[in-house]
């Protein structure tokens, strides 16, 4: 394992070391999407010299290659969230998209008066999909709410029914970086033997996850959120749910045979992996994957907790400063009494800080917190006291010239 130094973390990614309108780049919108580190973009440009060609059509040394590199790279994911089998791992372009797989997948099964469950505090992706599926099928959409002080409902017990067909939330909220008690969760999910999905999109890149532990039918993740490109994400799921999904996509390379009057689908994962697949992404989701499995994670974790503290105490202090996110998360999420949150976010821009404001995806979260968005500033692996400690001092200093 490699020993914990944010210095030398740091420089593994090349991109922070510039300067952003004049002033040296301090990036906190990791929620958003994350930097990558040299082993990653190595990666991609070492599958482009060395190994370039489509995978499975075995008809080549090249083919042979690129194949062995994409199949490894399953191998790699499954071990990365310890998943039981590789074959259990769907490549697709992110939690989106293999959002949209389930929710597509499973709309033959689903009746009117059927329910849908969710948190309301999804991001859009866990959202959309399923009231889509909703409408569709005359099934009904419900959600357990927020308390009003933004705390999660511990009564959720009764929103689990015989009804409750499927029942999807996120790991960790990308808004407020609350963490849902899955635990719980999944066992009331159980109890009325409803389909489970985590999105797990803001967790992977700070926390270890073990799909036996989680036990939930799916898990969905994107790449880029953990040091990986754009364009690639997973859907794992359990042999049998996997099953029972109608693939949203076909065409080639999910196929065995097809005549012109019927298709026999292949086997899994290729059964739900339509059409030439992101080849040089797989290659480098599983090259993050290894980069994020040869640290110290806990102590990667402790760091960027400690970074999301260090701002959330000093803010707390400020009277016009009313924070939603819990302590010991990786972000802060926060809005500033009677200031124009799109002005400060521009501010702090002009200052080189990247941070994000707005309604993050999360319209029915911000409507339960009462707010129109919230200003959030999310750490990574490669942050330090310097991106923390400028961005509360610039924050701060824009506070006071705004505010005249
Ligand atoms: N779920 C959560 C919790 C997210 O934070 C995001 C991205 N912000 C998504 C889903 C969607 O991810 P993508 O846009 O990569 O498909």
């Amino acid at each position: 394992m490699v020993q914990f130094d944010p210095i030398s973390l740091r420089q593994q990614f090349p991109i922070l070391s510039q300067l952003a309108n004049d002033h040296p780049l301090v990036y906190l919108d990791n929620a958003a999407t994350t930097q990558k580190p040299h082993c990653v973009l190595n990666a991609i440009m070492d599958y482009y010299q060395t190994s370039n060609a489509n995978v499975h059509r075995g008809s080549h040394f090249l083919s042979d290659k690129a194949t062995n590199l994409f199949e490894q790279a399953r191998q790699t994911v499954a071990e990365f969230i310890q998943a039981p089998e590789e074959s259990h791992v769907i490549w697709c372009k992110g939690a989106t998209e293999a959002i949209n797989q389930v929710a597509y997948g499973l709309e033959a099964e689903l009746k009117p008066d059927d329910e849908i469950l969710i948190s309301s505090l999804e991001h859009h992706a866990n959202l959309v999909p399923w009231q889509q599926l909703a409408q569709r099928t005359g099934a009904v959409l419900r959600s357990i709410p927020f308390t009003s002080d933004a705390k999660w409902e511990t009564e959720y017990a009764s929103y689990f029914n015989e009804k409750t067909k499927i029942f999807a939330c996120a790991q960790i909220s990308n808004a407020i970086g609350v963490q849902l008690p899955l635990k719980q969760l999944m066992l009331e999910a159980k109890r009325v033997k409803a389909l489970t999905l985590i999105d797990g999109a803001q967790a992977v890149a700070h926390y270890p996850v073990n799909m036996a532990e989680l036990d939930c039918d799916f898990y969905v993740f994107s790449g880029h959120k953990m040091y990986a490109p754009t364009g690639i994400g997973v859907l794992y799921g359990k042999e049998k749910a996997l099953e029972r999904l109608q693939p949203l996509q076909t065409g080639g390379e999910m196929v065995l045979r097809v005549s012109l009057s019927s298709t026999e689908f292949n086997r899994l994962p290729y059964r739900l992996e339509a059409g030439t697949p992101n080849i040089e992404g797989v290659i480098a989701l599983a090259s993050a994957c290894d980069f994020l499995m040869a640290q110290d994670r806990q102590a990667i974790l402790n760091w960027e907790i400690s970074l999301a503290n260090r701002v959330r105490r000093i803010l707390l202090n400020e009277a016009d400063i009313k924070i939603y996110s819990p302590e010991n998360s990786t972000l802060v999420s926060f809005v500033v009494k009677n200031i124009n949150l799109v002005d400060l976010n521009g501010f702090l821009d002009s200052k080189g800080i990247g941070i994000r404001s707005g309604s993050h995806c999360a319209h029915p979260l911000m409507a339960q917190l009462g707010v129109n968005g919230t200003l959030r500033a999310s750490f990574a692996c490669y942050n330090n006291e310097r991106d923390a400690d400028h961005f509360v001092a610039t924050l701060l200093d824009a506070i006071d010239l705004l505010a005249e």
